[in-house]
């Protein structure tokens, strides 16, 4: 059976544009988007205030991609998109969107990469990608030069991204690199550029974004985001939120009701690029951009520039609700609702957040980079903690039980399947995983679902567990086969398998379960070995894909007999133990 969009949710005449580039949709009045003279300023930086007007934007874009084109040897209209890779690795900047839109100007692909990340895994994403230039900021600088000469690309090619100046000292290296602040003034005296002539459907086939997902199974590998699978997705959300905002806009008598939301969550991940920042543009809202989490900067800003929607992850639901003491010094009454998600909620979490602050609207949402993001969200009108929502307009679903057979009923959990036409164009060179994660148009999910009536009466997701090889630390993905597979790069380590296992303050943390190499003569401790391979994912891995679940040493990793991790049997036994202790 296939779940549809409830019926309150406006129906799309689905029908994206599909032969324009993203910023075309967002900047310009013709595609729907809420007229200039009515939004916001897009981005403003929470710490210092600065700002630019969407018309600022607008040019900012054109003189960047002018001098990107010149300093590049670029053209709009020649050469494969595949050359023209640029490869983003900052925390957030509010130019982090200015510049994904020239790229895309010029007919190129954006690479947002995680600002967490070590040498070794930049390195791993812009080889993946093929970068041809690299945009980073100052505190990540020395990061970006070793990871860009490992793979070759020139140190005229590395450019800044402008932070508050707290963030941009101590680099005695940094004023050999141009900034986006000096691109934009030299391409401010170049000529104009030639408009793009893209063919028709060519938005539909064309990679705006390439962002790496470990999806099902297996290792990151590069998701090849369209033009209008983001389109589509900002098309999608916006319909889903459209009888909220024209009951804010008549009962606060104007034509549009536009918000303020926060910004802090990394660029570089799909929620923040295309729920926060591209459809908050399309909306007219205004982003306050803050480069990272910190909770004091959080709270100030909230207070200072009247935010109404936080866009957040669980983890920062569970220190929101750790730090009533804090948040009780601000003036937190602007907020109105709070999106989560990127991993899952608990129901006791939800209800903490709610008792301490009973007006906002907990809404969860359910997505993920394969879908561009969003596929369920919370009506403002029909919450029920604990539920994903309801499924956006055009967005399809079906819950496959283990032998394959789609599941009719209500509350019986099952895999879910997704179709949508923000469902991305697939992985990059992987004809596998496209195999394994794309079916007949439909998207494996690797979640299992249910479907539940509300007591509204309207159909909600619940999702009830991951099946598939991920783990979501603070929001972040971690693949089990990337973490086994530099496991076995240890000299004393004969076999590997990661499982997550539950964390008050992640959600969820690796943990590694290892077979030693027999040992030749000299009996090394247990412990000695645990804490070489503890330093060995340290040294070589971001933080957040440490082992923090520890390290349990085993006979033997249970395996299939073609060989298979069964991660499922290691997961059930961590569990019934940990119920035990
Ligand atoms: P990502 O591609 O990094 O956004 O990760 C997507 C995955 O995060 C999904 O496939 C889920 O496993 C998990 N996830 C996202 N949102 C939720 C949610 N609301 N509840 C449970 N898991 C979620």
């Amino acid at each position: 059976m296939v779940f549809r969009s409830p019926e309150w949710v406006p129906k799309l005449p689905f029908d994206p544009p599909d032969s324009i580039p993203i910023c075309d949709f967002v900047l310009r009045e013709q595609y729907g988007r809420v007229p200039l003279n009515q939004s916001r300023a897009p981005y403003t930086c929470g710490l210092t205030g600065k700002e630019y007007s969407t018309a600022e934007v607008t040019q900012r874009v054109d003189f960047l991609a002018r001098a990107l084109a010149r300093r590049l040897g670029w053209e709009p209209n020649r050469g494969s998109e595949w050359d023209k890779v640029i490869g983003v690795f900052s925390l957030n900047s509010i130019d982090t969107l200015s510049l994904a839109w020239a790229i895309h100007r010029l007919s190129g692909i954006c690479s947002p990469t995680n600002a967490a990340y070590p040498r070794s895994e930049l390195t791993y994403q812009l080889k993946a990608s093929k970068a041809k230039a690299l945009f980073t900021c100052v505190p990540l600088l020395p990061i970006a030069l070793a990871a860009a000469h490992d793979v070759g690309i020139p140190q005229d090619r590395i450019y800044i991204l402008e932070l508050p100046e707290e963030f941009e000292t101590g680099n005695d290296n940094q004023n050999n690199y141009e900034t986006v602040n000096q691109l934009i003034d030299f391409g401010r005296g170049l000529p104009e550029l030639e408009p793009l002539q893209w063919t028709k459907g060519q938005g539909a086939n064309q990679t705006a974004f390439l962002c790496l997902s470990s999806g099902t199974s297996g290792l990151p590998k590069m998701a090849m985001i369209s033009h209008r699978n983001v389109i589509a997705n900002i098309m999608q959300i916006a319909s889903f939120e459209r009888p909220y905002r024209d009951k804010m806009s008549r009962s606060s008598n104007r034509p549009y009701y536009t918000e303020v939301a926060l910004g802090l969550l990394p660029q570089s991940h799909i929620y923040a690029l295309v729920i926060i920042c591209h459809a908050s543009t399309y909306r007219g809202d205004n982003v306050i951009v803050l480069p990272k989490f910190d909770l004091l900067q959080m709270l100030r800003s909230v207070e200072k520039y009247r935010i109404n929607i936080l866009y957040i992850v669980p983890p920062i639901i569970l220190t929101l609700t750790k730090s009533e003491k804090v948040t009780k010094r601000f003036d937190l009454s602007s907020v109105r609702a709070v999106y989560t998600g990127a991993a899952p909620l608990g129901t006791g979490a939800a209800e903490d957040l709610q008792k301490q602050f009973s007006h906002w609207k907990i809404r969860q949402t359910y997505g993920m980079t394969e879908a561009s993001p969003l596929v369920l969200c919370t009506n403002y009108t029909d919450i029920w903690l604990g539920s994903s929502g309801s499924l956006l307009p055009s967005t399809e679903a079906r819950i496959v039980s283990d032998e394959g057979h789609d599941i009719e009923q209500y509350d019986q959990p099952g895999e879910l399947f997704v179709r949508s036409p923000s469902v991305v164009l697939g992985y990059l060179n992987n004809d596998q995983a496209n195999l394994e994660t794309f079916q007949g148009g439909w998207l494996r999910t690797g979640d299992e679902a249910m479907v539940r009536v509300s007591p509204q009466g309207t159909e909600h997701l619940w999702i009830v567990d991951r099946l598939k090889e991920l783990i979501k630390v603070k929001g972040h993905q971690v693949a089990p086969a990337e973490l086994e597979d530099h496991l076995l790069s240890h000299p004393s380590v004969l076999d590997a398998a990661v499982i997550p296992v539950p964390d008050p303050e992640s959600g969820e943390v690796p943990k590694a379960f290892i077979v030693k190499q027999p040992s030749a003569g000299v009996v090394v401790p247990n412990s000695v070995i645990k804490r070489e391979i503890l330093k060995h994912v340290a040294n070589h891995k971001a933080q957040y894909k440490w082992l923090k679940g520890g390290v349990e040493f085993v006979e033997e990793i249970p395996k299939s007999p073609s060989g298979k991790i069964l991660r499922r049997l290691l997961r059930d036994r961590e569990r019934a133990s940990r119920r035990q202790n």
